[in-house]
């Protein structure tokens, strides 16, 4: 029997409850993953006992020299895998790492011009409701109505009239690959810093399988729990294109410091006390995985796991926004079914099968009801599944979603998918 089973029984069925959730649904959050069993037992290991506010070799508490080596280790890791010049593997979340970087470049009413939240964008990047949007000045860029992708001019134009301080690229709901590049020719023509939130795409960059922000921005945030496959938290990045190295003035101290120095201050003390060691060795774990052989092989099947049921959908008549996907994932538009994707998610849901509601370009429909849902492929990869695999996960979807919520079809799907989950590992 297991201690929580024993302490608290109450809690043991909880996480018997999400077992089983994980285990019998098909999970298509385009944001989740599973870890691996070794970045789970990292994540619960004893570093979590351990407090070690600063950094490696600089800590306000004794007793650290294993958590050093743990953080050193991830930091070594990490830099390694996206050929980095700085890493700071502290923040909590991808938010606390947007937030750290925000501090370290703006002060309060500076203007950043990032992705509407509506069009894809993430809280962080200037949603009213988020410090973000109350922080500072915010000017949003969107996509295109016609191809619903990025355009670029407009991100110009928008960038020349308003000369934002900082211009965040990144998205939480955008399938099409994102111009780094050109983002930061545009932010150098109006004298911008240029930062690249790369939460959702962080594995497929790891495996090459996307373009790297690395040499283009200033700095690089992201999450570790996405399609990198690591334990939920954040990461800065700092390019190796020498801008580290720019001396810069701190306002109280007077001294010059580097941009390296300047952000992990921004992060402890700034916004964060302790790190949670426990986490920050998963981390090491997971980037150890990114840096094997079978991690491109995997993120090339989280690629064609999408593309594959992208065309299902599409062949079978669903509208798949901006016509298809280079990512991991992909909008549905349920308009044309006639239901809004609230609906969708939650007769999907009855069937066994997890998606959000999502907004699509242009919603006339509010945030809590939307006319689409996000697809990803992330943790059916991680499950073991095929092209032939999410063609079937496609045609359950089409079954319900068609059906406008008929209560048998949908039990009948929920039979079925129960069955044909039990045929992949849950963790390797
Ligand atoms: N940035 C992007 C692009 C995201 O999609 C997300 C999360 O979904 C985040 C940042 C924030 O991550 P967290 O939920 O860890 O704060």
């Amino acid at each position: 029997m297991s201690r929580i089973e024993a302490f608290d029984p109450e809690l043991y069925e909880v996480i018997q409850k999400e077992t089983r959730r994980q285990l019998e649904k098909i999970e298509l959050i385009a944001s989740e993953n599973f870890t691996s069993q070794a970045v789970l037992e990292a994540a619960g290991s004893v570093l979590t006992d351990k407090y070690a506010e600063g950094y490696p070799g600089k800590r306000y508490y004794g007793g650290c020299e294993y958590v050093d080596m743990a953080e050193d280790l991830a930091r070594d890791r990490v830099k390694k895998l996206y050929n980095a010049d700085h890493a700071n593997v502290q923040p909590h979340s991808g938010s606390s790492a947007n937030m750290a970087v925000y501090m370290t470049l703006l002060k309060p009413g500076d203007t950043i011009l990032g992705m509407d939240l509506a069009h894809g964008g993430h809280l962080t990047h200037g949603a009213s409701v988020n410090f973000s949007g109350q922080l500072y000045n915010i000017i949003s860029y969107g996509v295109s109505k016609e191809s619903e992708q990025l355009d670029y001019d407009e991100i110009r134009k928008l960038a020349e009239t308003h000369k934002p301080k900082l211009i965040i690229a990144g998205a939480s709901a955008y399938p099409r690959i994102i111009d780094f590049k050109r983002f930061r020719e545009i932010a150098d023509s109006v004298g911008a810093f240029f930062v690249t939130d790369m939460a959702h795409i962080a594995g497929l960059v790891a495996a090459g399988l996307h373009p790297t922000p690395l040499p283009h921005a200033h700095f690089t945030t992201t999450t570790t729990h996405k399609t990198l496959r690591g334990p939920r938290g954040g990461l800065i990045l700092i390019g190796k294109d020498g801008e580290n190295s720019l001396g810069v003035v701190a306002p109280k101290s007077g001294r010059t410091k580097n941009w390296s120095e300047l952000v992990d201050s921004a992060v402890m003390p700034g916004i964060q006390g302790g790190p949670l060691m426990h986490v920050i060795a998963a981390k090491a774990v997971a980037f150890k995985e990114a840096l094997e052989p079978e991690f491109k092989t995997y993120q090339q099947q989280i690629l064609d796991n999408a593309k594959a049921l992208a065309s299902h959908f599409a062949e079978n008549g669903i509208r798949v926004v901006s016509g298809g996907t280079e990512n991991h994932l992909m909008l549905l538009d349920l308009t044309d079914l006639g239901i809004s994707g609230k609906e969708g998610e939650k007769m999907l849901d009855a069937a066994n099968i997890t998606v959000n509601k999502n907004g699509i370009p242009f919603d006339t429909r509010s945030p809590l009801v939307t006319s689409g849902i996000r697809v990803g492929t992330p943790a059916v990869t991680s499950r073991g599944m095929k092209e032939d695999d999410v063609r079937q996960v496609g045609d359950f979807i089409m079954e319900v979603l068609k059906s406008k919520g008929d209560e048998k079809v949908i039990s009948k799907v929920a039979g079925e998918v129960k069955t044909f989950t039990s045929k992949f590992p849950r963790r390797s």
